[in-house]
């Protein structure tokens, strides 16, 4: 499998021409995932006499974008940082921003004849398996609504209801928000490019970019010269301009099952298509894909200096443990064989929140440290930063979220170095599971589980 379950279910498509010569462009895209594309499809809508080039290492989709978990989500990570220290005006208006992602998503499925599947089920969010995680998640609510969120976006599902929409070993229940969708994010990467080629933006395959020299480009056989660049590398930023110090690649991993008889969907439920994960520290999240497989990515990880992992294969024993997660969720699917496994490096900010930003002095504009939260939010980012470079003001250029260089440099933290990095992964990972078996054990409350869950907590928020 060469990107993952979603490229592999699609025909094999040619390969888009290389950069092999001198060209010049008013707008220059380093990558062509989700980022690169909204943008140039939001540049080519508003100023269709623009030219616009992408210029891709390897090929449409092959990051994240390609890869992810088809989560379409109506909010950012982080978005309470931002939002909640506004006036309750101005911080309804943020979340409006945010939930209206997937009405413009759909707008443009359908302007653009665009199929991916999407479902719009919404998410089952942190559902508790243990009784012990139940007082945390409803604290988590809480602060959602004290964040501004109301009622309506985010609310409890008690035990009953979660069974009714999925049948999870053991589901204690959980928080339900409708600002959720899935697609197949394969089909959606690569209906994007061909509708931005259809406006006329040029996208190059195959030609990594390996030096940037104001806003112009080079690759070893072409060049590129521009107005303005837009580096949109998200969890590959290591291979340029140093924005790894800000933007960290975190991998994720997840496996695929066969197509499931009705009768196994009958016994775990989830007939609307909701995107799900449960309530542990150390992520689990699916769906059930639109020809019925159960979608199942579980836990990061972390290459030591912030290394971008290129191999993933379905023989490596991490996708056996993630195997060993799902069936222990849903025990019906003891039998259920898994034909994929894949994985891809994200970006992560050291704040926990994207940012948009555009330099009109040097020409440069970008967008990412979406973390596991990115294929809504490239969307709204890849809006604000055409309305940025076409030097238009909107509500969306007036979000918190973007930010002058002045302004971004002032809240731009970096990363710790090595090894700090490496050894706090490792810490986090070791308590997480720790706290996680000790709640699988099946005896009632003890010191110890106390114990874990409030260490758990602190270095959570020592670490945010
Ligand atoms: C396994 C996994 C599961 C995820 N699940 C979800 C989910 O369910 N929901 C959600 O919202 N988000 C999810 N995410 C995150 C989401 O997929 C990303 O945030 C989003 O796709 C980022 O898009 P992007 O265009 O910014 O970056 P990418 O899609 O990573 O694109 C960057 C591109 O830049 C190219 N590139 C890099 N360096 C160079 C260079 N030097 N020259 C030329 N090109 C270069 C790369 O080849 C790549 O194609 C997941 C991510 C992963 C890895």
């Amino acid at each position: 499998m060469a990107i993952s379950f979603w490229f592999d279910t699609l025909p094999s498509t040619p390969a888009r021409a290389s950069l092999q010569q001198e060209l010049n462009v008013d707008v220059a895209i380093i990558g062509a995932g989700f980022t690169g594309l909204w943008t140039a499809y939001y540049l080519k809508q508003q100023a269709p006499q623009l030219s616009v080039a992408i210029v891709e290492a390897e090929q449409v989709g092959f990051g994240a974008s390609g890869r992810n978990g088809g989560w379409l989500i109506g909010g950012i990570a982080g978005e309470g940082k931002y939002l909640a220290r506004l006036e309750p005006e101005a911080c309804r208006a943020g979340y409006r921003q945010l939930y209206g992602i997937i009405d413009e998503v759909e707008r443009v499925l359908e302007r653009e004849q665009i199929d991916c599947d999407l479902a719009r089920g919404g998410m089952i969010y942190a559902a508790a398996r243990y009784p012990e995680q139940l007082k945390r998640i409803q604290s988590e609510l809480r602060g959602l609504h004290a964040d501004g969120h109301t009622e309506e976006d985010f609310r409890w599902m008690d035990a009953d209801e979660l069974s009714k929409q999925m049948r999870m070993h053991n589901g204690y229940g959980g928080i339900y928000s409708p600002h959720c969708a899935v697609i197949q994010p394969g089909k959606l990467v690569r209906g994007l490019a061909d509708c931005v080629e259809r406006l006329g933006v040029q996208i190059l395959e195959n030609s990594p970019v390996t030096a940037v020299e104001g806003t112009d480009l080079r690759t070893a056989q072409g060049r590129l010269r521009a107005s303005i660049l837009v580096p949109a590398t998200e969890g590959f930023s290591d291979s340029l301009m140093g924005i790894n110090r800000y933007v960290l690649p975190v991998q994720s991993l997840i496996i695929a099952t066969e197509p499931l008889a009705p009768s196994q969907w009958e016994e775990i439920g989830m007939e609307r298509r909701p995107a799900f994960s449960d309530g542990g520290r150390l992520t689990t999240y699916g769906h059930r894909s639109a020809d019925n497989r159960l979608i199942f990515g579980a836990r990061g990880g972390y290459c030591f200096g912030g290394k971008v992992r290129h191999r993933f294969s379905l023989s490596d024993p991490e996708f056996r443990l993630r195997e060993e997660l799902m069936r222990e969720l849903f025990p019906p699917l003891q039998q259920a064989r898994v034909t994929h496994g894949w994985g891809g490096s994200l970006g992560m900010a050291r704040n926990f929140a994207p940012f948009a930003l555009f330099d009109p002095a040097t020409g440069i504009a970008s967008a990412g440290g979406y973390g596991g939260e990115g294929v809504g939010a490239t969307n709204l980012f890849g809006r604000t930063l055409a309305d940025l470079i076409l030097g238009q003001e909107s509500e969306r250029t007036r979000m918190p979220w973007v930010f002058t260089p002045a302004s971004h440099r002032q809240a731009l933290r970096r990363w710790e170095p090595e090894p700090i990095r490496w050894l706090t992964y490792r810490t986090i990972l070791s308590l997480f599971s720790w706290e996680d078996r000790l709640y699988r054990r099946q005896s009632g409350p003890s010191l110890l589980k106390t114990l874990a869950g409030a260490t758990c907590q602190q270095l959570e928020r020592l670490i945010h």
